[in-house]
């Protein structure tokens, strides 16, 4: 069973912010903003390209919810999904990282080499 799936499970402990049948979303473990949710669906799926494109529209839902409760609608916030291997995923377990609480910028892209992008 793979770590997200345990957390669902309930056999590894997580701050959860909210749930539903479908969807839980817990803080980050490892923070880099000063708000860093996690939203994953509790079936498992290795990562955003096996997601139906169908069940998009309720993790969509979930998401704002979330942005909602926690209070960063209104300021702005990022949305993140990494997939794959250069994607940087270290849980194959697809989730949407939430950040949010200050101003965030592109830091972390600007040593991106934009010459061998094709
Ligand atoms: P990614 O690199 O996109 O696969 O992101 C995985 C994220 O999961 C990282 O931001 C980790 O800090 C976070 N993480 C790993 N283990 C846990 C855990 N037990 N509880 C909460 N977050 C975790
Ligand atoms: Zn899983």
């Amino acid at each position: 069973m793979c770590l997200f799936c345990q957390i669902v499970n309930k056999k590894i402990p997580a701050n959860i912010v909210a749930e539903n049948n479908e969807f839980l979303a817990f803080h980050d473990i490892n923070p880099k903003a000063p708000v860093h949710i996690l939203a994953i669906p509790k079936k498992h799926i290795d990562s955003f390209i096996e997601v139906a494109p169908e069940s998009m529209s309720h993790m969509t839902t979930f998401i704002q919810d979330i942005a909602k409760e926690v209070k960063i609608e209104k300021s702005g916030y990022r949305v993140i999904t990494n997939v794959g291997e250069h994607g940087g995923q270290e849980v194959k377990h697809l989730h949407f990282h939430i950040l949010g609480g200050s101003k965030l910028t592109w830091e972390e892209f600007s040593n991106a080499d934009h010459k061998n992008n094709l």
